[in-house]
């Protein structure tokens, strides 16, 4: 048959919150050859909790692996142009399974979950102070439901099997990219345990200075470190593909958390230069270079990427916020207003003003810049005028308030505003969105044209390895990136709203103060 030469191709796998994608570059231009899409399902069990089961997340890798293999086929390209797989993936998310039978020992506690609430509460009741900032000189993070380590205390403590795990020495710890590797290097038979530096920055049991876990820390969440997988760089051989067939042999040497693979498929590589993904949650990084630098405004400090074993790590400040993509996901499951995500625009288009309606959509508490996991979410400004086109812009607006205030942190910690804002992820399919966001931090947003950053990032991560070395990361040999810039469009009227907006109280704090009561 007459197969299409093309040179070297890097996969991605990318498991985020709401979907798995697997999808396959050409290693020298950054094309997106053929990808394949599963939404995974989200259980909600309690008020707060959300879990996503292991099995099924792993399952949904394999179907997408196999779909897009097919559609390569069908293309005429040679899957064994695959050189290398890199993976990235929703990071925090928390999974224990019993390594000699391969099974996972209770869901997936997703990084939103808020099940921790009072055990959080408790850590910081007992630190000196109450300071939710007593680990920060070390992880580079509050102490919060958000991370990793809190949601494994709550496992050993409430999951019989997974007590029990750890007694017989069974139990193996890890964020979804390590249950992955775990899983596609061979499971229960010769597995590879390991994680990068990007997903350890992300579980409070990491020291960001060392680049390794720390014993102290350990000891303060009471985690026995022989669960943990070992830390490796972002960008190495872990090991090699064991199934399925046709990718059987293929080395996987990328791993990013999804926010540091966004940093890395942008081309931040400059100190300074920042992104802002909006999937699930949305997440603001600047790149700091190799210097980790603390904020004073509620931001996080976290390991950037580490692009090879004797590369230097690199660092960034992140404003994290919880609740983005996932309030589409709610109008649409829990109101029932829209039947799909790709509607709501149309929707929020035809009003194009929230008419005085506000919504802070807290589902998870708030993260950055407050981290105040007791606040709960509101809409107010309702009158008998207001409709579901109302709350849907209201539901724009959040998003874009949101991103407002971490970019103000970003840019007091830093003294250097940005200039435009680099952005990515599902949501930013919504134009509607991407205008409004431009209006309401007054610089442009610019959006690439090849929407799949985050997988891009993981890619290059994978195919640069050494002992791969199919991709380039010098900045002269990297493909140049066509891109969308949404302007800010300042009206009168629009400068006389957004002035109003801007002289009244962040309404974030309006939600925390209601919430607590003051
Ligand atoms: P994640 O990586 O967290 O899984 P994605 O980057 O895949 O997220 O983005 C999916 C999110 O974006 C979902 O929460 C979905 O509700 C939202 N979304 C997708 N398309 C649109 C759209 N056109 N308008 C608004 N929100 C959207």
């Amino acid at each position: 048959s007459n197969r299409i030469m093309l040179g070297p191709l890097v996969a991605a796998i990318d498991q985020g919150t709401s979907s798995t994608r697997f999808l396959v570059f050409n290693a020298k231009t950054a094309e997106l050859l053929s990808h394949h899409q599963v939404e995974i399902k989200q259980s909600f069990p309690k008020e707060g909790w959300v879990e996503e089961d292991p099995k099924e997340i792993l399952q949904s890798v394999y179907e997408c692996m196999d779909r897009t293999c097919e559609k390569l086929t069908q293309l005429n390209i040679d899957i064994s142009n695959i050189k290398a797989i890199g993976v990235t993936n929703q990071r925090e998310t928390t999974l224990v399974w019993d390594k000699e039978t391969g099974e996972p020992l209770y869901n997936a506690i997703v990084w939103l979950d808020l099940r921790t609430q009072s055990t959080v509460e408790r850590l910081i009741s007992k630190t000196p102070g109450r300071n939710k900032n007593h680990l920060k000189h070390k992880t580079g993070l509050p102490i919060s439901t958000y991370f990793s380590a809190v949601k494994l205390r709550w496992l050993l403590d409430n999951v019989d099997e997974v007590a029990e795990a750890v007694v017989t020495h069974r139990a193996m710890f890890g964020t979804v990219d390590s249950w992955l590797i775990w899983c596609l290097t061979g499971g229960k038979s010769g597995g590879v345990h390991c994680t990068d530096v990007t997903n350890a920055s992300r579980t409070m049991l990491f020291n960001i200075h060392t680049l390794d876990w720390d014993p102290e820390l350990c000891k303060y969440f009471d985690i026995p470190m022989e669960i943990l997988p070992k830390v490796r760089s972002s960008s190495e051989i872990y090991g090699l593909m064991v199934s399925p067939g046709s990718l059987t042999g293929i080395p996987i040497s990328g791993c990013l958390g999804d926010q540091s693979a966004a940093l890395v498929g942008q081309m931040c590589f400059q100190d300074g230069q920042a992104k802002n993904t909006y999937g699930t949650g949305c997440f603001l990084l600047r790149n700091t270079g190799a210097k980790p630098v603390m904020s004073d405004h509620g931001l996080l400090t976290t390991v950037a990427y580490k692009l090879g074993r004797d590369k230097p790590a690199c660092y960034a400040l992140e404003g994290s916020v919880a609740i983005a993509g996932a309030v589409v996901r709610w109008l649409k499951d829990n109101l029932g207003i829209i039947q799909t995500s790709t509607e709501l625009e149309k929707l929020a288009a035809s009003v194009g003003t929230s008419y005085g309606c506000y919504f802070v959509p807290a589902f998870s508490g708030l993260y950055a810049p407050y981290w105040e996991p007791s606040a709960r979410g509101i809409i107010c400004g309702l009158t008998q005028f207001t409709n579901r086109s109302h709350l849907a812009f209201a539901a724009l607006e959040a998003v874009c308030f949101q991103t407002r205030e971490i970019l103000d942190a970003m840019n007091q910690d830093s003294g250097i505003p940005l200039t435009q804002l680099q952005v990515d992820g599902g949501m930013t399919s919504n134009r509607l969105l991407m205008q409004l966001q431009a209006d309401i931090l007054c610089i442009p947003v610019v959006k690439p044209s090849m929407p799949e950053t985050t997988a891009l990032g993981a890619a290059m991560a994978a195919g640069a390895a050494e002992g791969v070395s199919v991709w380039s990361l010098r900045p002269e040999d990297l493909s140049e990136v066509t891109s969308e810039k949404f302007e800010p469009q300042i009206n009168p009227e629009g400068t006389r709203r957004f002035s109003k907006r801007r002289s009244s109280m962040p309404l974030t704090t309006v939600a925390v103060s209601l919430n607590m009561g003051e």
